[in-house]
């Protein structure tokens, strides 16, 4: 039986906002602490990670997962990007390369971001000082990965194609602001469904809670977590106004599969 374990819920400056002094980032309630977007996934074979948020090492020591086999991405904004330097230590636990699945576009930011991994090493370097990568293309195509059937699905984000991922009845969406037509079958039937919230106001390359709304009742899963929250929404206030079967996800937050 395995879990989605939402590592992080918080939009790309996280919450509480260094600076800010608002309500929510002053508030002492753990579920308005939100780290950046990202999950961990706990299947037959190993666990997989979508995105790796600049605070995934805080996460994996805090959910106390030990080892990670591989990471899929939505897409390659910072915020969903720069913890990969943190896989390092799974190649070197593992003694071969992490794979990273993601589309073409990801594939060209990360080589970008991460050169230092994919040219060759520095005779000064100890082993286990770069990460060891291996790049997998994927496309919209259903994969396995690591005992489970992983099927990616076609998301804009603004003007930015990324991908959501369904597995089994479990969905993932973060960053969108539109769903194309062609993707609304692939969240049918949909025990869960997790998808970007940011705030009550809409944003160019996020749904709003009205927006997030909308799609869950169209595609009426039994469950609907709203995540990638800015700290406009406080945990508890929001919650009290949500529809029945919709909920502010956090960080933490389980979903058995
Ligand atoms: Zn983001
Ligand atoms: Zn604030
Ligand atoms: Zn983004």
């Amino acid at each position: 039986m395995g879990e989605m374990i939402l590592l992080g819920t918080g939009t790309s400056h996280g919450v509480p906002v260094i600076g800010c002094r608002c309500p929510v980032c002053r508030s002492d309630d753990p579920r308005n602490k939100r780290t950046r977007t990202g999950v961990a996934v706990t299947a037959a074979e190993g666990t997989f990670l979508i995105d790796t948020s600049p605070e995934l090492r805080i996460q994996l020591l805090r959910e106390k997962i030990d080892l990670v086999h591989a990471a899929i991405y939505t897409h390659s904004h910072a915020d969903h990007l720069f913890g990969l330097d943190d896989l390092r230590l799974f190649g070197y636990y593992l003694k071969r390369p992490v794979p990273l699945y993601c589309e073409e576009i990801v594939e060209q930011q990360i080589r970008a971001a991460y050169w230092y991994a994919f040219t060759p090493p520095a005779p000064d370097l100890h082993q286990g000082a770069i990460p060891m990568l291996e790049i997998k293309r994927i496309g919209l195509e259903p994969f396995e990965l690591l005992g489970e059937t992983v099927r990616p699905i076609r998301l804009w984000h603004g003007k930015l194609g990324v991908l959501g991922f369904r597995i089994r009845d479990v969905a993932f969406c973060t960053d969108v602001s539109r769903i194309p037509e062609e993707s609304f079958p692939l969240l049918e039937g949909l025990e869960t469904l997790v998808i970007d919230a940011l705030r009550d106001a809409p944003h160019a390359t996020h749904f709003g809670i009205p927006q997030a709304l909308e799609v869950a009742e169209r595609v009426r899963p039994q469950r609907t977590y709203l995540t990638h929250m800015s700290h406009h929404l406080d945990y508890a206030a929001t919650n009290a106004r949500l529809p029945k079967g919709v909920e502010l996800a956090y960080d933490g937050l389980r979903i058995p599969l």
